[in-house]
């Protein structure tokens, strides 16, 4: 079979549109009426064109030959006796050319040999003359049923091929890896797919049992639906299965050389016999591959527990873990220990050897503290230099107190990294339940407040938590006052960070963030307003705010001629539970009239799958008004793509943590990658964020995401500097507002 798609001819066309063109309305038969004598030809003529043919008569044999060779007849009446040649020479010459038509030969008494010469030369039938006109008609009318039959006969042969070569063709270029299975379970075919999916070439696989493809752990699942009998709506359909392919090539977490497939399979029976009997022949089956999505998925869902230097457990995945050890421990009345471990100088390590030596340090740190760990006891890595213990064998303070011990020794040796010798020392807290706590929240309380003991103290060393240590918590009260006072005197405001598209390079919408221009320390950023809003309950007045005065910079912006541009807002967990937030939300838009696609709200995974029922009712009616709605800080958080997949969302915006990890020498595969396979999969729009170097944005738009926020493009900025980066985009002097 060649690999060229068959042409898509009429008949081709009937098979695709499973309709018939041809046959619509078939057209009156085509007669040639060939005598020599002129009045036989009139009454001829007469009596058939008034049977309802289209007539066209010769009064010679040369005349006869033109005209066959002029057009095609359905029927010819042919004299055996012309004046110019015999009729036989005008049958033979149609023969020569290669003319389909059926003759009736028509001739007298004295000719009857020639008559049975005419029908040895391929004519249909002969007539004596002179013809009665019933006889006449009839037999006309036999020979062009039956002309007609032979060629919706071949018409149908025809379409019966071309189909052939569509199905077979369709078969072959189908992205998905179709198959046949005999009763026995062995490959009868398989499509060209199986080759590039898996690997193997047809030949390896015709005649092998199902089973050398299968994963083993699926070999149950794989039992059913490749052994499937049944057929129609019944069979399986969209069972997943992992196959092994040859291609080998294993990356750290995820298996190459595994295929998921999305198996749809069918049995297929025998035309029934005489006793209506059918036999099952086998099966036959598609799947479709979805290693990639499933690859993907498995790799974000990972991302979202760990932490992306050190491999570790993250904050998230801590918590969850050390709320399930404190389940058992109360339920053995088995004590157990909190342990948080802060690294001494890292962020001086940081800021002066660069971020690459931090990480390596991050990593080399978390090994041996692994190092000193039972089986059971988890690490994980709370922020940029604080690692967490949860350790459910350590009952009684002096094992916490030796175990510390140990780790400040393992820390202590030097670290050779980038041609430097670092050396770590680090502060210990440690809490033990049920003595210092039984709840998660108290227990790492006062393992901080131990940790903070032991920094005040001059740090390198560890303590266990005593009623008698300073609470922390006291600093937060200053700070508290401290921003009340902020909001009162008006020292909170809005910057805006542009999104800019980078295939055109131009400003495509800001995000609006919130600063504090404080009177000693100078500029703040956002993380250090939104936490402590939260707690004296200044969140709702705040957001209302900076939704106000989002909106009303973008009507100073279109009032001036700019843009239209998308504003996005970050909304906070407090002000989306307002009953009330969807009217919130809409009162501004209106009040500056705005259109509605124009405003983008930005929430995290986690606000919208805490309370989703609720959440999903809210977002639903602004999505319903046009308000657009990205996912923040996308793949961070518990991505439970199944919640994520009902929101009324627009965008992904991917977390400047994987864009981080785009590096030139990078030997693995970024996260981003599969960010963007699956944002592009549910059809949403993809922005980086956090973009800070050139090959980062490069990797991005390559792979598909050209929406770029980032410091290579611009830092947050006041509304008067945006202002200006769109007067120069408009390239045109635009309105002062009166
Ligand atoms: P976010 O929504 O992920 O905002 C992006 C943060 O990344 C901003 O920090 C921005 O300044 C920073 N950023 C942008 N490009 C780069 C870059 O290239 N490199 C680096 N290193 N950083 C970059 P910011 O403004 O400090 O905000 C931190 C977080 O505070 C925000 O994270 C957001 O969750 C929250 N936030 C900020 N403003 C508001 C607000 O008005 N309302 C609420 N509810 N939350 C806000
Ligand atoms: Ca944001
Ligand atoms: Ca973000």
């Amino acid at each position: 079979m060649s690999d060229a798609p068959p042409q898509i001819d009429r008949t081709l066309l009937n098979v695709l549109l499973g309709g018939d063109l041809g046959s619509a309305a078939a057209p009156p038969a085509r007669l040639l009426l060939v005598d020599d004598e002129p009045l036989m030809l009139r009454t001829t003529s007469r009596l058939l064109g008034a049977a309802g043919y289209l007539i066209e008569t010769a009064d010679s044999g040369e005349a006869a030959i033109a005209a066959l060779d002029r057009q095609e007849f359905d029927l010819m009446l042919l004299d055996l006796h012309l004046r110019d040649m015999y009729g036989l020479d005008v049958l033979r010459h149609a023969r020569r050319r290669g003319i389909e038509l059926y003759t009736i030969v028509v001739s007298g008494d004295s000719e009857i040999d020639a008559a049975i010469g005419a029908l040895k030369q391929g004519a249909y039938d002969f007539i004596r003359k002179p013809a009665e006109p019933d006889e006449l008609l009839r037999t006309v009318a036999n020979a062009l049923a039956l002309h007609h039959e032979r060629r919706e006969n071949e018409r149908m042969r025809q379409r019966l091929t071309q189909s052939e070569r569509l199905y077979r063709y369709l078969v072959e270029q189908s992205p998905d890896f179709i198959y046949t299975l005999d009763q026995s379970g062995r490959f009868t075919f398989v499509n060209q797919r199986a080759e590039s999916l898996l690997g193997y070439a047809r030949d390896e696989l015709i005649g092998k049992h199902y089973s050398v493809l299968v994963h083993a752990e699926d070999l149950v699942r794989a039992r059913h639906v490749l052994d499937e009998r049944r057929t129609g709506e019944r069979a399986s359909r969209n069972v997943e299965l992992r196959l092994r392919s040859h291609y080998t090539e294993d990356t750290r977490h995820f298996e190459i050389n595994v295929v998921t497939l999305s198996v749809n399979a069918f049995g297929v029976y025998s035309h029934e016999n005489p006793a209506g009997q059918r036999e099952f022949i086998g099966t036959y089956g598609i799947a479709r591959d979805v290693s990639e999505r499933r690859k993907a998925e498995a790799m974000v869902a990972y991302h979202a527990l760990h932490d992306r230097v050190t491999e570790l457990p993250n904050r998230e995945l801590f918590r969850d873990r050390l709320e399930f050890a404190l389940i058992q421990s109360r339920r053995n009345g088995a004590p157990m220990a909190v342990m948080l471990v802060d690294l001494d100088r890292f962020k001086w390590v940081n800021d002066s050897l660069g971020h690459p030596i931090g990480d390596d340090l991050l990593r080399i740190a978390a090994q041996r503290i692994e190092g000193c760990l039972e089986g059971g006891d988890t690490l994980a890595r709370m922020e940029a230099d604080e690692f967490a213990l949860l350790l459910p064998q350590i009952a009684e303070a002096e094992a916490a107190k030796a175990l510390a011990q140990r780790i400040l020794s393992v820390l202590e040796a030097p670290c050779e990294i980038g041609g430097h010798e670092i050396f770590l020392t680090a502060s210990i807290g440690i809490a033990l339940c049920p003595a210092d706590g039984s709840s998660s929240k108290n227990l790492m309380r006062h393992a901080d407040i131990a940790l903070h003991h032991v920094k005040q103290g001059g740090k390198n060393g560890y303590a266990c938590y005593a009623a008698s240590m300073p609470d922390v918590s006291s600093v937060k009260h200053r700070q508290q006052a401290e921003l009340r006072r902020a909001a009162r005197e008006g020292e909170l405001m809005l910057y805006y960070q542009p999104q800019v598209d980078a295939e055109s390079g131009r400003i495509v919408g800001v995000e609006a963030l919130m600063r504090w221009q404080h009177p000693s320390d100078g500029l703040r950023g956002a993380g250090d307003i939104f936490p402590l809003a939260e707690e004296i309950g200044l969140v709702c007045p705040l957001s209302d705010w900076l939704l106000e005065t989002s909106c009303a910079d973008m009507r100073a912006w279109l009032d001036r001629g700019l843009g239209p541009i998308t504003m996005s807002v970050n909304i906070s967990p407090h002000y989306l539970d307002q009953d009330d937030f969807p009217e919130r939300v809409l009162a501004a838009i209106a009040k500056y009239d705005l259109a509605s696609e124009w405003l983008k709200l930005e929430i995290t995974e986690g606000i919208a799958i805490r309370n989703f029922d609720g959440v999903l009712h809210k977002l639903n009616h602004l999505a319903g008004a046009g308000v657009r709605l990205a996912i923040d800080d996308f793949g961070t958080g518990y991505s439970s793509l199944a919640y994520i997949q009902l929101l009324p969302l627009h965008t992904l915006k991917i977390d400047k943590a994987f864009v981080n990890e785009i590096h030139t020498d990078s030997q693995r595969v970024p996260v981003v990658q599969a960010i963007i396979a699956l944002a592009k999969g549910l059809g949403l729009e993809v922005i980086g964020e956090g973009v800070e170097r050139p090959e980062q944005a490069e990797f991005l738009v390559k792979n598909g995401c050209h929406l770029i926020q980032g410091y290579l493009y611009h830092k947050p900025q006041p509304a008067p500097a945006i202002t200006d980066l769109l007067i120069r985009q408009a390239g045109r002097p635009v309105a002062v507002p009166a």
